[in-house]
């Protein structure tokens, strides 16, 4: 009998720790809304591409223990390039995210975005998202089949950024190339270069060294 109930309390420690562990990484939901992070091209070094056709689960799919971070979940608000953002997509996206950031459940926020209208997206949730919980915009300039693609590394940014105790009540933010800006302040500078978004006014709120985003988690 002894035997039998040690079997049982070893099974019921199985199955409860891995559902322990993944209660204690935060929240983080992904809403996906196209542009070059997701974008794709015939080849690696094709200059041509179509925005918004990778899922965010491929995104995600691509970074290396994602999983030890945050527990993840996506979904796909649109697939466009940021130049056909309107008004409607950015109201619903505004109250998909007030609606998310009031439930328990949900920890904070990651907006994958093109970049030609990042800032004018993320000016506008700032006004007009109202949670203390980290909402962090990211995307790319390179798209996601190119060579050197930036959108995973940025991706796992802004992951780790919304992720972060000390990312909350400080607005809207932009992870992007290894830097944290405002959405107050922050702006694309530069057509091709992965170095494009300055704040020029206040300067950057914070940096992330990259690869070490894990360790600073872990
Ligand atoms: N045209 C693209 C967009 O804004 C550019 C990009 O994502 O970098 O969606």
């Amino acid at each position: 009998m002894k035997r039998y109930l040690l079997n049982i309390f070893t099974l019921v420690l199985l199955v409860l720790t891995p559902l322990l562990q993944a209660k204690s990484l935060p929240n983080i939901k992904i809403l996906a809304t196209g542009g070059t992070i997701a974008g794709a091209g015939n080849s690696p070094t094709d200059t041509n591409y179509t925005s918004g056709q990778i899922k965010p689960e491929q995104l995600t799919g691509q970074i290396y223990e994602i999983e030890d971070i945050a527990n993840i979940s996506a979904e796909q608000i649109a697939a466009i390039g940021s130049q056909n953002l309107n008004n409607t997509l950015l109201l619903q996206l505004a109250q998909r995210i007030n609606t998310l950031l009031a439930s328990e459940k949900v920890d904070g926020v990651v907006i994958t975005h093109g970049t030609d209208t990042l800032e004018e997206t993320a000016y506008f949730l700032k006004l007009t998202v109202k949670s203390n919980k980290p909402v962090v915009l990211t995307g790319a300039m390179r798209p996601a089949t190119a060579i050197s693609a930036d959108g995973p590394l940025n991706l796992l940014n802004a992951i780790v950024v919304a992720s972060a105790e000390t990312s909350k009540n400080r607005g809207v933010l932009v992870a992007i190339n290894g830097a944290v800006m405002d959405a107050r302040d922050v702006t694309k500078m530069n057509t091709t270069n992965v170095q494009t978004f300055q704040s020029p006014n206040f300067g950057n709120l914070g940096f992330i060294p990259g690869w070490l985003s894990r360790a600073l988690t872990g």
